[in-house]
């Protein structure tokens, strides 16, 4: 059966799709336990005599928070009562993102889809998050080399839901918004950018957090897309 998200793309005469990468092609937020295990573990190398069961807490608090409303970290450092910017907070940040590109793996289906639409369609991710974190990323699956244009947030000045970022990718892709569409986890940064750019917006709701809840006047996706699979058959 033909799905929703499919048959958007089929009947726009889509020539652009372009994903988010966090979430979407990649599984960022399944990571998240074992870059807390390092950040625990630099916590107690960082700050003497920090109690065992104060550091568990913050990691099962961390653990339990929204990543999009707060930063796994910022729970983790105001449990401990760690200052953002000081040199621990610095230390244990280290610890919990050079982890991440060595932990990260692809969300499932995401390799094969991307094999299957190349050549028929123009590829493209759009991310936010600045190069030193998006980068590595985008190597270790080599994704430059599995669709046409990486967009990083970093790298443009500008991020999502701005629509200059996707005007960016319309220009470098040769193509027009309403022959384009952007599949993304967050109805805030991927749904709200593609619909003030103009193109179509496909939302993958995300799988380790409760998702965004749709609003009257909110960001409107234009289908839904429940796995990566569905999209197999266009
Ligand atoms: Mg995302």
């Amino acid at each position: 059966m033909t799905s929703e998200a499919a048959r958007l793309i089929a009947e726009r005469g889509i020539t652009l799709i372009s994903f988010d990468l966090d979430d979407t092609l990649v599984d960022s937020d399944g990571a998240a336990p074992v870059r807390l295990d390092a950040a625990a573990r630099r916590a107690s190398e960082v700050i003497p005599g920090l109690a065992a069961d104060l550091l568990m807490d913050a990691r099962s608090r961390a653990l339990a928070a929204d990543p999009v409303v707060q930063g796994r970290l910022q729970v983790f450092f105001g449990t401990l009562g760690v200052e953002f910017d000081s040199e621990p907070a610095r230390a244990i940040r280290a610890a919990y993102n050079e982890l991440l590109p060595a932990v990260l793996e692809w969300t499932e289906g995401a390799p094969e889809l991307l094999v299957r639409l190349r050549g028929r369609y123009r590829l493209a991710i759009v991310t936010n998050g600045p190069t030193t974190i998006q980068r590595p990323k985008v190597d270790k699956f080599r994704l430059s080399e599995l669709v046409d244009h990486v967009v990083v947030s970093g790298e443009v000045g500008v991020d999502k839901p701005d629509p200059a970022i996707f005007q960016h990718l319309l220009r470098e892709a040769g193509t027009v918004a309403e022959r384009a569409v952007h599949i993304g986890d967050s109805l805030q940064s991927d749904i709200a950018g593609a619909n003030a750019a103009g193109m179509g917006a496909i939302w993958f709701p995300p799988h380790h957090r409760t998702p965004e809840r749709l609003v009257e006047g909110g960001p409107r996706p234009d289908a839904i897309l429940r796995a990566l699979a569905e999209l197999a058959d266009l």
